[in-house]
């Protein structure tokens, strides 16, 4: 089993290169964002409550993202391992992760950042926003929220997972294919220890 967690600010390029990673190691992909969305446009009871914070860039309350989390896992089960995107994005979630993880002898193995500027950010976001119809793409002000929620919810786990020796980050401005290779190079390195 490899775990990875693919770790970064709104926009960094998660979902683009866990799609990549995921194909290269038969891992898994759950984007909690997707499963957002894809509950969003099936209207369900979960859909509807997380539709409200993720419009105005706030995250969704742990305890439904957790327990949304954990059904999708149990459904994957058994498997090669899995990519997270966008999960955890709280200490409290990372905790139940690991938790959650350890009921079923699993770890996480590696938390890889895509370390991207705020700038570039912004504007890929924007830039998206003009064809992904996501309403949390549209504004700076929706953006800006979600870089603050990072910086108070979500960066304190940089010294979670780095305090396990789990922490890696690599640049995130580049080519797709070389940003994978980056990805890919840290997975190797983990492989042959
Ligand atoms: P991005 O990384 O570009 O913000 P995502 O699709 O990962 O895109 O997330 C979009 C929104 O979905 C977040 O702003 C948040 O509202 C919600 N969300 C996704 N994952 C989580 C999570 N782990 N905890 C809480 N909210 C989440």
């Amino acid at each position: 089993m490899l775990n990875i967690i693919l770790f970064g600010k709104p926009g960094s390029g998660k979902g683009t290169q866990a799609s990549l990673i995921k194909d290269k190691y038969s891992l898994l992909h759950i984007s909690t964002g997707d499963v957002f969305r894809k509950n969003m446009s099936n209207n369900t009871d979960l859909g509807l409550l997380a539709k409200g914070y993720m419009e105005k860039g706030e995250l969704v309350p742990d305890k439904v993202t957790v327990d949304m989390l954990k059904d999708e896992i149990n459904n994957f089960m058994p498997c090669n391992g899995f990519i997270f995107d966008g999960f955890p994005r709280t200490t409290f979630q990372a905790k139940e992760l690991d938790n959650l993880l350890l009921e079923k002898s699993l770890k996480i193995d590696l938390t890889i950042a895509l370390d991207v500027d705020n700038n570039s950010l912004i504007d890929r976001l924007l830039e998206r926003g003009k064809s992904s119809g996501r309403a949390d793409d549209q504004s700076v002000e929706k953006i800006n929220m979600r870089l603050q929620e990072y910086d108070n919810k979500t960066k304190p786990l940089v010294e979670y997972y780095n305090d396990q020796n789990k922490f890696y980050s690599i640049n995130g401005i580049g080519s797709l294919e070389q940003i994978t290779s980056r990805i890919v190079e840290v997975i190797e390195d983990y492989n042959n220890d």
